[in-house]
């Protein structure tokens, strides 16, 4: 037993620190935003910030914004401060395309750094777009992709193994890996680290600098709120930057764009990672929510992530016992992310069922029902009323209903 009541948790948001966060938030009436992890919500900033840069830095400004409203500018100022929430230097980080693009730039720069070495090694549970990539490009630099248990990875390094790819918190358990553990023993076994910061990037502390990383990317359009499809980032420790060459030699990461050579120079440090012209309205409104993010202390967000997660558990597993969930994410706080997963036979249409009570959070195939944590904007007695709508729906079998069996496009 719990013992807890709604007044306990109400009494929460009272006294939570972030709660005045919550307000910078457009939240719609009536839901309860479990999907953050996904796609972040939008900050109020946002739509005032893209209003701005369409009516006066595009309309107004034209082509002179380019260098009068800092246009060009972007994706190095914003990679600087996304470099703070992952413990890189202001030089390290840069924002470009999207993170399966970036994954491909990265690895296929990597490779050649081992020369003789033929396997990217990974986990058969990483999110498909990091495999399918990793597959595309070792079958175009003639190496191939390893793929073993999460468990088994020291067992799998090898002397053949040129660089390790992994995600450091898993998108469908939320478990997350000692980043600098496996980065010390992957160098120390000759191989190169690089690190998927999508469901860690503003979810939890990161320090790719303490671990020793060699590179990094992650996502825009999850716990940063930088809108749907928001640019990507990618990292390349400083040591690594100017030995690189990447694969897409575009004319933002030429040493000089604008003096229109006929030949490919890369632009030093980071900033070779650029391909082409960037999206400035994507990268406006990404810059709003990265700004957000920043003013809340990262110690104070882990801590409130930590708390809902207990909650949230301890709620689970009284009002859900015998209904046929099981808790997936680990409980050890050193070992999770910032959302609790549970594993149930009909986890879609229970999911479908939640959603059409406005508590949207999502499944992932084959069984997994999934809610993110964002403690920027999420309150406590949501989670009380959260649980409660689950309590309801499974005491009424109410997921059974055709219209939660039914199959969307996109999930
Ligand atoms: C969300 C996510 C992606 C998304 O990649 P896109 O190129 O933005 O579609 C990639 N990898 C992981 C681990 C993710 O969680």
């Amino acid at each position: 037993m719990t013992g807890l009541t709604r007044r306990d948790f109400e009494a929460l948001d009272r006294a939570d620190t972030l709660r005045p966060f919550r307000e910078r938030f457009v939240l719609p009436e009536g839901v309860i935003y479990l999907d953050g992890n996904s796609l972040g919500a939008m900050p109020k900033e946002t739509a005032a910030r893209l209003q701005q840069v369409a009516a006066q830095e595009w309309a107004e400004g034209l082509v002179r914004s380019w260098s009068r409203a800092g246009w060009i500018d972007l994706p190095l100022r914003i990679g600087a401060k996304i470099g703070r929430l992952i413990g890189a230097e202001a030089d390290e980080t840069i924002v470009a395309d999207s993170t399966s693009v970036n994954l491909f730039k990265l690895l296929a720069a990597a490779l050649p750094l081992r020369p003789g070495r033929k396997i990217i090694l990974s986990e058969c549970t990483n999110f498909p777009t990091d495999l399918y990539i990793a597959e595309g490009v070792a079958a175009l630099l003639g190496c191939r992709l390893e793929l073993v248990e999460p468990e088994a990875l020291d067992h799998a390094l090898c002397d053949d193994v040129a660089i390790v790819m992994l995600t450091h918190v898993n998108y469908r358990t939320g478990r997350m890996h000692d980043m600098a553990g496996i980065t010390r023993r992957v160098q120390a076994a000759g191989a190169l680290m690089l690190w998927d910061l999508c469901h860690s990037a503003g979810a939890v502390p990161i320090d790719l600098t303490g671990a020793g990383a060699d590179f990094a990317v992650g996502c825009g359009y999850k716990y940063l709120n930088g809108g749907p499809g928001a640019p990507s980032f990618l990292y390349i420790a400083r040591r690594w930057q100017d030995r690189m060459i990447l694969p897409l030699t575009g004319w933002l990461g030429h040493a000089a764009p604008f003096a229109f050579e006929a030949q490919f120079r890369p632009a030093a440090g980071v900033q070779r990672a650029l391909v082409g012209t960037p999206p400035i309205l994507s990268l406006a409104a990404l810059e709003t929510g990265v700004d957000l993010m920043l003013e809340a202390p990262m110690p104070a967000l882990r801590a409130k992530s930590l708390r809902q997660f207990e909650l949230l558990a301890a709620l689970m597993d009284e009002a859900l016992a015998g209904c046929g969930f099981d808790i997936v994410t680990p409980r050890d706080p050193d070992r999770r992310g910032s959302q609790i997963c549970l594993v149930h036979q009909h986890a879609w249409p229970i999911a479908q069922a939640l959603i059409a009570r406005g508590v949207i959070g999502d499944f992932r195939a084959p069984d997994i029902l999934r809610f993110g944590l964002t403690p920027l904007y999420l309150g406590y007695a949501e989670l009380w009323d959260a649980v409660a709508i689950l309590k309801d729906i499974m005491a009424a079998g109410a997921w059974d209903r055709p219209e939660h069996h039914a199959r969307a496009k996109v999930t």
